[in-house]
């Protein structure tokens, strides 16, 4: 039985200026050594068909699959802050798209696939290793309950890679709800191309804000639910300690989908100005700094859209002002109404705000880990006495003296106390991708074709909020260290 993806392309549809067509690339020896069942059932595909020889050869790019229409979408961007007219899909395809079980149009894409028009000095490779992370911290996400685009499968490619060594080859499938950046909006108005600006817009409300459709001031309905989707993201984000670590106005998605794992990295120690990223040097993608650099992206994207808001200059900038105030708004809500749920005080007041503050602020000065701690306020809530969570700070004092106003607080608002634990549990996950447990499980599997660990962590990381006690190593965030991660695909 041969491999049968219902294949429904539409982008492929836009005009020849949005993308290049690419032909299928012959490759020694392709091999799937991960397919994500649930995902592949969700999308109508035959998981067990993505395992064959032939299921290889097409998640290499190295066969065509009836009905796909390979192409490299092009698009611009700001990278740290430069204007770049022209980047697109250098090492990456769009096989297609297929609509999902829920009626949801998904893209098909091949990351690692070879050489495209848009590949500049690059050689559109990737190697093992960080299609593993993106597979990995990009399920962890989808688990944790955060917009993101999804992983599909894996393939080695047989051949080698060149980066500072001799790596294996390898080929992610990703799956998004689309793959339409700010960038893509950047190419096109900074080349002055109005129709295909238009068209573009039109191409993403039908497929992000379908309720828009028609109205005539859709593209202010589009621009104000891009910062909608995007405050919210970001939120949820900080919110996990999570830090995207190069978020470039290519690298942000109009769908509101977190998108292009490179060097992401979650918190251990809480401190705001984190960086794990080597090449951002500057720490313009510092934790801290990213509801505003959010905000500066949606801003590149309000410019694009002038054009198509109004034809009165002021009116269009009142619009495009408008939706940086919805960003704000929606970024703030949606963090301070998350960061009292962390505390297990969902919907509390100012004080309650400012008891969650002061948190932040000793585990700051206390340099304590991020996800232990407010996890830890679960057994606290329901009676425990403090020295474990405690032990986990420099100076436990501030954290203890916290606990007794937290604590306070709690009685004076007659709450139940298992309650609470439990409200602190749903919202402060047990397991996040920690970072040398993640940089243990690849080595294993790059190293010695070991990928045991790698499911085993995978399996942890699918249940983020359940407790797993015979899964506590992968909790633990090892020995302090700084830790370095690289673009390195
Ligand atoms: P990123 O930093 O992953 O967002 O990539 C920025 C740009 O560089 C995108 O246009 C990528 O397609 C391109 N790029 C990154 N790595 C490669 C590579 N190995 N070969 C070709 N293009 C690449
Ligand atoms: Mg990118």
């Amino acid at each position: 039985m041969g491999i049968a993806i219902p294949f429904d392309n539409s982008y492929a549809r836009l005009p020849k200026a949005f993308h290049a067509p690419i032909a299928p690339k012959a490759l020694a020896a392709p091999r799937t050594v991960k397919v994500n069942h649930a995902l592949a059932d969700d999308l109508g595909i035959d998981p067990t068909s993505l395992e064959t020889e032939e299921g290889a050869a097409v998640l290499a790019g190295a066969r065509a699959a009836a009905g796909a229409e390979p192409i490299a979408l092009v698009y611009a961007g700001h990278q740290f802050g430069q204007f770049v007219p022209r980047l697109g899909d250098g090492r990456a395809l769009l096989l297609g798209e297929v609509v999902d079980r829920f009626g949801r149009r998904r893209d098909l894409q091949l990351k690692g696939s070879g050489i495209t028009p848009y590949s500049r000095q690059g050689d559109g490779l990737a190697a093992l290793g960080p299609v593993l992370r993106e597979y990995l911290v990009s399920e962890a996400m989808h688990a944790l309950g955060v917009p993101t685009t999804r992983s599909l499968a894996i393939v080695t490619t047989g051949e080698s890679v060149y980066r500072e060594t001799e790596l294996p080859g390898a080929v992610l499938t990703r799956v998004a709800a689309s793959h339409i950046r700010v960038g893509t909006f950047q190419y096109f108005a900074a080349r002055g191309e109005d129709d295909n600006l238009r068209a573009l817009a039109d191409h993403a409300i039908a497929r992000h804000q379908p309720d828009a459709l028609g109205a005539p001031d859709r593209y202010r309905l589009f621009l104000e639910g891009v910062a909608r989707r995007q405050g919210a993201l970001i939120a949820r984000w900080m919110l996990l300690g999570f830090v995207h670590g190069v978020m470039n106005t290519d690298n942000m998605a109009v769908s509101g989908e977190t998108i292009d794992y490179g060097p992401c990295a979650f918190l251990d120690r809480y401190d705001p100005a984190t960086v794990f990223s080597s090449i951002d040097r500057g720490g313009r993608y510092a934790y801290g700094n990213q509801p505003a650099i959010g905000q500066w992206n949606v801003a590149r994207l309000a410019e694009c859209l002038l054009p198509l808001l109004s034809d009165v200059e002021a009116e269009a900038m009142e619009q495009a002002t408008g939706a940086l105030s919805i960003y704000a708004e929606t970024f703030n809500t949606t963090y301070r109404e998350g960061l009292l749920a962390k505390i297990g005080l969902p919907g509390g007041d100012e004080r309650d705000s400012a008891l969650a503050d002061d948190l932040l602020t000793i585990m700051k000065a206390g340099e304590a880990d991020f996800t232990a701690t407010f996890r830890g306020l679960a057994s606290l809530a329901a009676g425990a006495n403090g020295e474990n969570v405690g032990a986990g700070f420099r100076e436990p004092a501030a954290f203890t003296a916290w606990v007794g106003a937290w604590r306070e607080r709690i009685l004076e608002k007659h709450l139940d106390t298992q309650a609470v634990a439990a409200t602190i549990r749903a919202a402060n996950p047990a397991f996040v991708p920690r970072n040398q447990r993640v940089e243990e499980v690849i080595a294993a599997a790059v190293q010695n074709e070991d990928f045991a660990p790698f499911e085993a962590f995978l399996a942890v990381l699918m249940r983020p909020y359940d407790d797993q006690p015979e899964a506590s190593r992968w909790a633990d965030p090892g020995p302090a260290a700084p830790y370095r991660t690289f673009c390195g695909t």
